[in-house]
């Protein structure tokens, strides 16, 4: 029986193999189920949040893909008939600018293509590359369903966002107006509120005068200052506000004042929102430009003067600047009215600037025409899910809990949704504009002639949906809405709600409230498979979110690219192994802590994963030598939870009762999102209990050749291939590869199932153990008596008695394992005594007090020469290290770990130079 494993763990092939190996056999595979198939077991479903097309593995990928790949591996061996569907979002504007910056790059650009041939040409693109980060998740083992996969811009999946949108439109929940919107002039679209990001920016606060008129319109004299950030935009100002109360300003109650550079006479308002604090006290009042003049506008029914074109240049409403760019008009602004005298003095001014997410130009608040989902009474239904009922009970549960309350205060406070995008890739609106009677035909299939008049006169709505608009209908899309029949609607029963999502702080409120708000929406509609209708519980996306943390650097600072501080998971992989990095991923995360990423962690988990090889070595060594000689271990023994017999030796009812109470907590531990107690429990045990004490131990019992313990060796044998064989599937969710490859060689070719994967997790029963306590006695002697062995400087070698004073009721613990003792803390002869011999060094326990006798002989020539040359070695490193903490230039440069553990490397130097000096002049003179 070869039982074929190379000498050292290299994990590159081995992952590469299972990876294809896994996604070949379609092992996790969750095919649509026959009704009330009993046998299947209850849906556990995941939806992995869809990376863009144009998206790569990043650290914040790798460890949210990492936490649903060991749930979903877990309760799919804990016999839940699991769901991990992936699939990939058309990213609309992502997508976009990467196509359009290749057609730059080719001389071109997509206004040159026309509206068609660009989306042939984003098409082309996505066959070519969209598939990219999907094959990064297969190589690091996914165990998603590739029979699903998905993307957004499905034919299936879009016949759900049409009917999403005409249905809202007949329920009156979607309309068209006139708002202020983000723009980027770059994209040349609308963009949301959350995709703009505020960057603190150094500029200027311009003050500029506006002459207040005379009743009859002419200059009187006086004058208003208003103060601007972005003075282009008085050509669009339609009044000068004030706060009714002002003194300073109450006899201009009623006056005019002339617009500088445009000549136009506006009124003055009096608004409560204005503050007589900030600046002068005025304010210029640009509905078309400002979220605020906008809203000040409606309430004294202001007109709106929009002075730029979608690509950020001023258009023809803008006089003599008519043509410039926003900020050639600004400078031109400036300088004329310095020229007339108009400019009262310029301020420097820290303020935030909103930047397109995308493409980081300076985002514009424009007036535009827009789509707009109402978002009442969507956001009450998505409220009412999330919050407790009169029971107690909520239909979805946040975790970390803090989050219910995010998400909940900003639903309270949501606004009407924009949900039109001024671009050529998505989702394109199902409305027609009719050129006879200008209303608008919203229509299922596309219609040819115009619903209201008939005229053939009609075209199609140039803008297409938001991104998220698709990708928050997914958990009802991708399981068949609005198809939902008799016959078709096996996964949509099976699988909605879907269990848990797991992602980021990030999309909150872009998609994880927006699923929630059209999921409950939909879903509400579609009655149960008996006919009942469909309550909110049943209607919500999901059961439960849990919001996964960040994964920062090494120093605890965030990863950015500017920082130059990114770790790209696909390099660390390489180096390490997928199993090493999402066992360091899985070692920290726990709900709400963030990730400090560190190389030198993962270092030590690959070592971990090659003690168990190492371990897998030493077993299958013994197992192939005990089946010379006739011994086998029978594979129906394998398989489920060993018990060990009552008079088996300790260490085998020891790690018997630990592999129960470890299965136990780690379960408990998965049940509370513990990943990280989890996997230290996991490592704890296998490093710990089963490499270090059970193994050592255990090599007393394998005498195969000694025929009259022939029956002792079997047993031993088989507990140690059991307890190994369910350590394998207690650890395989956390490093599915390096388990898949020793299971498959344990069975050394016919395992009984195709995956360790598809095999049972183990359930262990935390009870009491008498053996735990004796062993845990044992433990404590062996290492005190090693403790002690170092302090008297025995040598390694060296086999000495010890003097044992201890308790009556656990001395037979000592007796009966005094095999163990000598074995593994190196003792000949253990002798009980009522005290210990006078002068001894000692150490306490609980239970007993413990003495090595050892009388070192030293050579003390050799010692002089040894302890010498130790000195000379610790004086070289601390000159070394004084040196490198001494260059100015290398600690500005040095990451803090590195000094600190340079710091840390010195004084521990110190100590053993101190040490050795003492050594030395203690020696007896030669
Ligand atoms: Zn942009
Ligand atoms: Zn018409």
């Amino acid at each position: 029986m070869p039982h074929d494993l190379p000498k050292a763990y290299d994990p590159t092939d081995l992952e590469d193999h299972w990876a294809e190996y896994w996604v070949r056999e379609n092992l996790f595979a969750q095919p649509t189920p026959a009704a009330d198939d009993p046998a299947a077991g209850a849906p556990y479903t995941i939806l992995l949040p869809p990376p863009n097309v144009t998206g790569r593995l990043h650290m914040g990928h790798m460890l949210n893909q990492t936490e649903m790949d060991i749930l979903t591996r877990w309760r799919r061996m804990s016999g839940r008939r699991a769901l991990w569907l992936p699939g990939t979002d058309h990213a609309g504007i992502a997508t976009q600018m990467m196509v359009e910056r290749q057609l730059v790059s080719e001389g071109t650009t997509r206004q040159a293509l026309g509206r068609e041939a660009f989306v042939e040409r984003v098409w082309d693109w996505r066959r070519h590359y969209g598939g990219a980060i999907l094959d990064q998740m297969k190589r690091l083992g996914a165990s998603v369903d590739w029979q699903r996969e998905y993307f957004t811009m499905d034919d299936n999946l879009s016949v759900a966002v049409r009917e999403a949108f005409v249905r809202l439109h007949e329920q009156g929940l979607i309309y068209r107006g006139a708002y202020i919107v983000n723009w980027c002039p770059r994209c040349q679209t609308a963009i949301s509120d959350l995709e703009v990001v505020y960057d603190e920016h150094r500029g200027h606060l311009w003050e500029i005068r506006y002459s207040v008129l005379d009743p009859d319109g002419r200059d009187s004299g006086e004058y208003i200052t208003v103060a601007t950030t972005r003075p282009e935009t008085m050509l669009g100002d339609v009044a000068v506000a004030i706060h009714p109360e002002d003194p300073r300003y109450l006899h201009l109650h009623g006056k005019k004042f002339r617009l500088p550079l445009m000549g136009r006479e506006i009124p003055i308002v009096l608004d409560e929102w204005v503050s007589p604090e900030f600046g002068t006290g005025a304010v210029k009042v640009t509905p078309a430009h400002d979220p605020n003049d906008f809203a000040l506008g409606e309430r004294h029914h202001l007109p709106s003067i929009n002075v730029m074109d979608p690509t950020g240049h001023i258009n023809d409403q803008g006089g003599p600047y008519a043509g410039l760019d926003r900020y050639a008009a600004r400078k031109k602004i400036i300088q004329d009215l310095e020229e007339q005298g108009l400019l009262a003095g310029v301020k420097d001014h820290t303020n935030n600037i909103g930047h397109c997410d995308r493409c980081k130009t300076v985002v514009e608040p424009r007036l535009s025409t827009q789509w707009f989902v109402k978002i009442q009474p969507l956001a009450d239904k998505a409220i009412a899910a999330v919050k407790p009922d009169e029971r107690g009970n909520k239909a979805i549960r946040f975790t970390p809990e803090q989050y219910e309350k995010t998400y909940l205060n900003w639903m309270e406070n949501i606004h009407d949704w924009c949900i039109s995008r001024q671009l050529w890739w998505g989702h394109r609106i199902p409305a027609w504009h009719c050129e006879a009677c200008h209303k608008i035909t919203v229509a299922r299939v596309d219609p040819i002639v115009c619903a209201h008049c008939g005229s053939a006169q009609i075209t199609q709505e140039t803008d297409v949906l938001d991104t998220w608009f698709s990708s928050g209908l997914l958990p009802v899309s991708v399981f068949g809405w609005p198809h939902i029949t008799a016959d078709n609607r096996a996964d949509f029963d099976a699988f909605y709600p879907t269990s848990l999502l797991v992602t980021g702080f990030d999309i909150l409120f872009f998609w994880v409230a927006r699923m929630i708000m059209l999921g409950c929406w939909f879903a509400q509609d579609v009655p149960e498979a008996d006919g009942s209708p469909r309550t909110l519980a049943r209607s919500v996306p999901f059961k439960e979110v849990y919001i996964h943390a960040l994964v920062r650097d090494a120093n605890r600072e965030k990863m950015s690219k500017t920082k130059g501080n990114v770790v790209d998971p696909i390099e660390i992989v390489k180096t390490y192994g997928t199993d090493a990095v999402r066992f360091t991923l899985a070692s920290m995360a726990s709900p709400g802590t963030d990730i400090a990423f560190n190389v030198a962690r993962t270092e030590g988990y690959r070592a971990f994963a090659n003690k168990i090889w190492n371990a897998a070595r030493f077993l299958f060594m013994n197992v192939d030598r005990a089946a010379e000689l006739g011994i086998t271990v029978d594979p129906a023994a394998l398989g489920s939870m060993p018990a060990a017999a009552e008079d088996a030796p300790l260490e085998s009812r020891w790690i018997v009762a630990e592999l129960h109470a470890t299965a136990a907590r780690v379960n408990q531990a998965l049940e509370n999102y513990r990943y990280d107690d989890a996997a230290n429990i996991i490592y704890q045990f296998f490093w710990g209990s089963f490499c270090d004490w059970y193994l050592e131990i255990v090599k007393l019992r394998l005498n195969f050749d000694d025929l009259a313990k022939k029956a002792e060796s079997a047993a031993a044998l088989t507990t140690l291939v059991q307890v190994f064989e369910v350590s394998l599937r207690l650890l395989s969710p956390f490093m599915p590869f390096l388990t898949e490859e020793l299971w498959h060689a344990l069975y050394d070719g016919n395992p009984p199932a195709k995956s360790i994967a598809l095999t049972q997790y183990p359930l262990g029963t935390a009870t009491p153990d008498q053996a735990l306590a004796e062993m845990a006695l044992v433990q404590d002697l062996i290492g005190e008596v090693r403790a002690l062995r170092k302090e008297i400087g025995a040598e390694e070698k060296a086999v000495t008695p010890i003097e044992v004073r201890i308790n009556e009721q656990f001395r037979p613990f000592v007796q009966r394992n005094t095999a163990i003792i000598e074995r593994l803390a190196r003792v000949d002869e253990i002798r009980y005594v009522a005290d210990l011999t006078a002068g001894l060094a000692k150490h306490s326990a609980a239970t007993f007090d413990v003495a090595v006798l050892y009388e070192r002989t030293i050579d003390v020539p050799a010692e002089r020469a040894r302890l010498t040359k130790d000195i000379e070695k610790f004086e070289k490193g601390l000159a070394a290290a004084a040196r490198q903490l001494g260059n100015e230039g290398f600690l500005a440069k040095a990451p803090a770990q590195v000094v600190e553990g340079l710091k840390k490397q010195e004084a521990e130097t110190r100590l053993l130079l101190e040490k050795a000096q003492a050594a030395l002049s203690a020696l007896p003179p030669s």
